[in-house]
């Protein structure tokens, strides 16, 4: 069945149904002029982040899963309110569909949006709906955190401990594997890379916990790569950083089939990007007691890959001790590439 033989109504009361699910009390989602949300009374702050996805920019109809496509589109904007220490609670979902795509296709992406919204505790609480001659989705994600514990990006200071909370470089590989011409069959690691770039996990509870932590000055998610993830936190904290390549984390996983392939392990880390892992520089004093406690949460430590310098807009990585280049590119929409 196709978007034009269901109609508007029909198709809004569709979603409607499919996140007909337990709401916290005093909300009102999908239905009226406006969603209605009670004020917090305790002392928090509010965090709203936007993201739009086009058909032909961002996925093709033809090779995405649409199942995928709905699960990585909250998955993303939960990571950026994971990014500032908070939590994510409400979504909305607007739409520009084309008549002539088949209703399954979007009831596989609503299904995959829910099932991030069920891991994340996000609830749907409303949209907009409008035909167009390509897809186009907009998630609007509203969280809240504590007040005056939000995690910036222009707060890092000069001596920071610059750490990360898991592996870089998975998305990466996972996307490069997708992407050859010629696929045979998947090993298991393989396969586990590109589940990791399909269904990226945000790192939610880390970031909640985190976000508690008055150690921690700046914090961001590692979304385009962090050579360029790095550049946009020394331009908002006015700081430089030294990298150390032996000290960045890489799954078993990816070091597996980047040997068997003979990838470039390395640039795969820096310039890779979609793991959404979080960033954050954190006091150098109290390192040690943040990463026992990182570690006694959730059972493995945070990685500390380097420091902050008082250099503005100094990105330099070390191996062993020694400089090296790294061809630093992350992903830019416009084909940009950030400041040498
Ligand atoms: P309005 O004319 O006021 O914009 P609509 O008919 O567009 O109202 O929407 C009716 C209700 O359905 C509203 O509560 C709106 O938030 C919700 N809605 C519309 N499109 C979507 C969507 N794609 N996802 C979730 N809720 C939606
Ligand atoms: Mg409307």
């Amino acid at each position: 069945m196709r978007i034009q033989d269901i109609g508007e109504f029909q198709l809004i009361d569709r979603i409607r149904k499919l996140f007909d699910m337990e709401m916290p009390s005093g909300v009102v989602g999908i239905g009226d002029d406006c969603a209605v949300v009670p004020r917090e009374v305790v002392d928090r702050e509010i965090l709203i982040t936007s993201d739009l996805l086009v058909e032909g920019t961002h996925f093709r109809l033809e090779t995405t899963s649409p199942e995928d496509l709905g699960y990585k589109t909250l998955a993303v904007n939960v990571s950026d309110v994971a990014a500032m220490g908070g939590r994510p609670q409400f979504a909305f979902l607007s739409l520009v569909l084309p008549p002539n795509l088949e209703w399954d296709w979007i009831e596989s992406f609503l299904k995959g949006f829910r099932a991030m919204g069920m891991d994340s505790g996000v609830s749907l609480l409303g949209g907009d709906t409008t035909r167009g001659q390509n897809v186009v989705m907009n998630v609007t994600l509203i969280g809240s955190g504590p007040r005056r514990l939000i995690k910036r990006r222009s707060e890092a200071k000069p001596g920071d401990i610059v750490a990360v909370t898991g592996p870089l470089g998975d998305s990466a590989g996972g996307l490069l594997l997708l992407s050859e011409t010629a696929r045979g069959k998947n090993s298991i690691e393989e396969g586990e890379l590109i589940r990791r770039h399909q269904r990226p996990r945000p790192h939610m509870q880390e970031g909640l916990w985190l976000g508690r932590q008055n150690e921690i000055h700046a914090m961001m998610d590692v979304s385009d790569g962090i050579g360029s993830d790095l550049m946009r936190l020394s331009d908002q904290s006015g700081v430089g950083f030294q990298i150390h390549l032996e000290t960045l984390p890489s799954s078993v996983e990816l070091v597996t089939v980047a040997t068997s392939r003979s990838w470039d392990l390395n640039d795969l880390m820096v310039n890779g990007g979609e793991d959404y892992v979080l960033l954050l520089t954190v006091d150098p004093d109290k390192f040690e007691r943040l990463t026992d406690g990182f570690l006694a949460e959730f059972g493995r430590p945070l990685t500390a890959i380097g420091t902050a310098t008082a250099e503005r807009g100094e990105l330099k990585f070390f191996r062993a001790g020694v400089p090296v280049g790294v061809l630093g590119q992350g992903f830019d929409h416009f084909g940009a590439r950030p400041k040498p």
